[in-house]
C-alpha cells in the first residue's frame, strides 16, 4: 500500500546533466518505490521566462527520454507534459479569483524576474505561483518533494488551497512538503551550480569521450600551480565531484591531495573514468529506447492524467457554483 501522492514539475530544460541528476531525478525514482508519483514536465511554466519555443518540443522529449532512462517507470509513476492536460489552464483561472493580488506581488521569485528580464514582465510571471498550486491540486496530490528554497513556494499553495476550502468547502487536500535534501552540484568552473546554460555541465547522455574532455578541462585549485604544491581538495569542485562518484576513496584522495602525492590529471581522470562507469547502465538504457517509446508513454501518461484532472474539475465547478 502506497502512502499517498506525490506530485513534481521540471521545466523541460532538454538533455539532463548530472546535477539535475543527483539534485532530483534520482530521488524521483526512489519515491516511486513508497508513493504514487506523477511528473510532469511543466512546458507551460517555461514560457513565462522563454521568448523562443522551437526548441520546447524537442527539449521535452529529450528530457523524459532521460527520466526513462535513469529509471522513471511508466507502470509505478505517471508521466506526462503539463499542456497535454489543458485543465489545468482553467483551474489556473479559477483559483486565481480566490488569490489576493497582494501575495503574489510579494513573492521574492517574482520580484528577482522582473528585475532579471524588466523587458518581459509578462502576467504569467506573476501568477506562477498559482499555476503551480493548480499542477498540484488538479490531481489532489498531497505530497510535494521540495528543497528548504521552494517552501515559501509551497506555503503559498497551501494558502490558496485553504482560501478555496474555506469559500467553496472541503474540495483539495493540503500538500504538504516533503523536505528533500537536494545536493548541490557545482559545475566544472568551480564557482556556480552545474547549469547547461553556463555550459558547466555534464550532459548524463555524453560521450565517454565527452565526459572526459569536459572533466580534464575543469577548473581545480587554483593555488596548486605546479604538480608538486600540495593542493586543497575543500575548494576543489574535481573534488566535490568525487563525492558522489568516488565516494569510498575520498579521504585518501583529500590526503594525497594535500601531500602532492597525487597530481591533477591523475585524480580528474580517476573522476571520468568513475563518472563513465557510474553512467554506462543508464547510456546503454538510452540508446536503446525508441523515439516512438517516449510519444507512447506521453500519450498514455497523458490519458491517465486527464482521467483525474476531470474528475477534479467536475467536482470544482460544481462547488463554485457553475451553471
Ligand atoms: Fe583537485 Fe584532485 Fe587536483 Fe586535488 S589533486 S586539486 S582534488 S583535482
Amino acid at each position: 500500500m502506497k502512502k499517498g501522492r506525490v506530485f513534481s514539475g521540471a521545466r523541460p530544460t532538454g538533455k539532463q546533466h548530472i546535477g539535475n541528476y543527483l539534485g532530483a531525478i534520482q530521488n524521483y525514482v526512489k519515491l516511486q518505490q513508497d508513493y504514487d508519483c506523477i511528473y510532469c514536465i511543466v512546458d507551460v511554466h517555461a514560457l513565462t521566462t522563454l521568448e523562443d519555443t522551437h526548441m520546447l518540443k524537442a527539449n521535452t522529449h529529450d528530457m523524459m527520454l532521460d527520466w526513462l532512462a535513469a529509471g522513471l517507470d511508466p507502470q509505478k509513476s505517471i508521466l506526462f507534459v503539463q499542456s497535454h492536460v489543458p485543465e489545468v489552464m482553467e483551474l489556473h483561472t479559477l483559483l486565481s479569483m480566490v488569490t489576493p493580488l497582494g501575495w503574489l506581488l510579494r513573492v521574492t521569485t517574482f520580484k528577482e524576474k522582473v528585475k532579471m528580464q524588466p523587458h518581459n514582465v509578462n502576467y504569467g510571471l506573476v501568477g506562477y505561483p498559482v499555476l503551480m498550486t493548480a499542477d498540484i491540486v488538479l490531481y489532489k496530490a498531497d505530497i510535494v518533494p521540495v528543497g528548504e528554497d521552494q517552501l515559501p513556494h509551497l506555503e503559498l499553495a497551501r494558502e490558496i488551497v485553504r482560501r478555496f476550502n474555506n469559500i467553496f468547502g472541503e474540495t483539495f487536500p493540503e500538500p504538504q512538503a516533503k523536505l528533500t535534501n537536494f545536493p548541490m552540484v557545482l559545475g566544472l568552473d568551480g564557482e556556480k551550480k552545474m547549469s547547461k546554460s553556463l555550459d558547466n555541465h555534464i550532459e548524463l547522455a555524453a560521450s565517454p569521450e565527452e565526459t572526459t574532455r569536459r572533466i580534464m578541462g575543469a577548473f581545480t585549485d587554483p593555488a596548486r600551480k605546479f604538480r608538486n604544491d600540495p593542493g586543497h581538495p575543500e575548494v576543489c569542485n574535481v573534488y566535490s565531484l568525487h563525492h558522489f562518484y568516488t565516494y569510498l576513496k575520498l579521504e585518501e584522495i583529500g590526503k594525497q591531495c594535500r601531500a602532492a602525492e597525487i597530481g591533477c590529471v591523475e585524480c580528474k581522470r580517476m573522476l571520468a573514468d568513475n563518472i563513465n562507469k557510474a553512467l554506462a547502465p543508464f547510456r546503454e538504457k538510452r540508446a536503446q529506447l525508441a523515439e516512438k517509446y517516449v510519444d507512447e508513454v506521453l500519450a498514455d501518461g497523458a490519458r491517465r492524467a486527464h482521467a483525474i484532472a476531470r474528475e477534479t474539475m467536475k467536482e470544482v465547478r460544481e462547488k463554485m457554483g457553475l451553471p
